[in-house]
């Protein structure tokens, strides 16, 4: 039988990157050759990671466009709406509330060493402060700044911004309602044009997933360089010293993946979880890889419409959404990151501000930005919220990224299976 590259199916492309990427990264690191990673390896992960942005945003403009307007009437988008927005935020809540009865559970602060404390506060002491100057720009605003941001006073410069993927959701909905909205014989030329912009633009994913395998491979192999970097043994020692605390967010964000996402993928969406993760398998691993929701969207749409038959108006609907706001994984990570270093601290909380913790990472993760490292960011205000150290972030810094990237996994996870459910809730809508 004679071999052919094209018929190896893409997950099995990109897992043989990721292998790949994870043999040479730690060789990379045992040879000490963290330089020549970064200096010839991980440009071609940046080339990746800046073509899946650059699709993102026409990607959303295009297909939300075309998948409301194609809607018979803007009822039908309400009850879509609505139902997406109660499906994200309670999956939310659930995470965090998970998160939180873990940490309470396990315990991680008690096994955190006391002399690593000063030590960890001093290294990371400047990057604590430059994520506190940036969630500083984030509280101060007004209670109803959120509802301010949606809505751009510029289209151009919001399109010109990865950060601003509500403001082009909210675009793009207007004119997909205003075309509802108007006669069709007037707007028919527009959604010709819109019809075949979206052919090009999926066909520009199709492309950049070609691409995929070595752009996996070189974001695998320099995270990897850059976390160990040419001393191993640090990070270790690093490693084992929060590795209560690393596993205890993993288990949480496990459970999401293995047990509550499986539950309700099979009740409510009525899909098999077997079949659920071969589908969305490629898209966990992009996002494990490039630790963005937003440069996952194109291929997490690409799975579920290609591998789980959702229609193309439900996922332009509700995926680029989620992106922004669902994050299920980071609102865990949140809840166990600050009841971690309120242990570490030794402050004691209440019931009332448990609570909080709840009201404040669901928002933090909801306000959280699609790119590495925002949940982190946010946490600040969660951590503020109930008085725990801000210091405190200097603790977890250093095992950050590869809990990003985990994260990242679960929150597009969860966008897709919500993606599923609401597809089945509205099986009525035509292709
Ligand atoms: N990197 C995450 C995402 O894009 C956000 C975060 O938790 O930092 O989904």
């Amino acid at each position: 039988m004679k071999f052919s590259y094209k018929k190896i199916p893409l997950s099995v492309k990109i897992l043989t990157g990721m292998g790949l990427g994870i043999i040479f990264g730690l060789l990379a690191v045992q040879f000490g050759l963290s330089k020549f990673t970064s200096d010839w390896i991980s440009p071609f992960g940046e080339i990746f990671v800046r073509l899946l942005k650059l699709i993102a945003i026409p990607l959303i403009l295009v297909s939300l466009i075309k998948g409301v307007s194609d809607l018979r009437s803007t009822a039908g988008l309400s009850t879509m709406g609505i139902k997406t927005i109660l499906f994200y935020i309670s999956t939310t809540i659930i995470a965090v509330c998970l998160g939180i009865s873990l940490a309470y559970i396990v315990r991680p602060g008690n096994f955190f060493p006391k002399e690593q404390q000063q030590t960890l506060c001093e290294k990371y002491s400047e990057n604590v402060e430059s994520s506190q100057v940036e969630a500083e720009i984030v509280t101060k605003k007004g209670p109803l700044s959120f509802l301010v941001d949606i809505v751009p006073d510029n289209i151009v410069l919001a399109s010109s911004q990865n950060t601003m993927m509500l403001q082009i959701i909210f675009f793009s909905i207007l004119v997909g309602i205003t075309i509802l909205l108007l006669p069709r014989k007037k707007t028919k030329s527009f959604r010709k044009f819109i019809d075949s912009s979206n052919y090009i633009v999926l066909k520009i994913i199709e492309i950049v997933m070609l691409y995929a395998p070595i752009g996996v491979f070189a974001l695998i192999a320099s995270v990897i360089s850059d976390i160990a970097g040419d001393d191993p043994s640090g990070s270790l020692s690093l490693f084992k010293a929060l590795g209560m605390y690393v596993l205890t967010v993993t288990l949480g964000l496990f459970i999401l993946l293995l047990l509550f996402y499986p539950i309700l993928a099979k009740l409510l969406g009525k899909v098999k979880y077997t079949k659920f993760i071969k589908a969305v398998l490629p898209a966990q691993i992009m996002g494990f890889s490039t630790s963005s929701s937003a440069a996952t969207l194109p291929i997490t749409k690409k799975c579920v419409e290609d591998n789980l038959n959702v229609n193309p108006k439900v996922s332009s609907f509700v995926l680029p959404i989620g992106a922004t706001v669902n994050m299920d994984g980071t609102s865990l990570y949140q809840a166990v990151a600050a009841i971690f270093i309120a242990q570490v601290f030794a402050v004691d909380l209440n019931f009332i501000e448990i609570l909080t913790i709840i009201i404040t990472a669901t928002l933090a993760s909801i306000g959280s930005a699609a790119v590495p490292g925002a949940g982190m960011i946010m946490l600040l205000i969660v951590l503020s919220s109930v008085n725990i150290p801000v210091e405190g972030l200097a603790l977890i810094f250093a095992v950050d990224r590869p809990l990003d990237m985990l994260r990242t996994s679960v929150n597009i996870t969860g966008d897709s299976v919500i993606s599923v459910i609401i597809n089945k809730a509205h099986s009525k809508i035509k292709t």
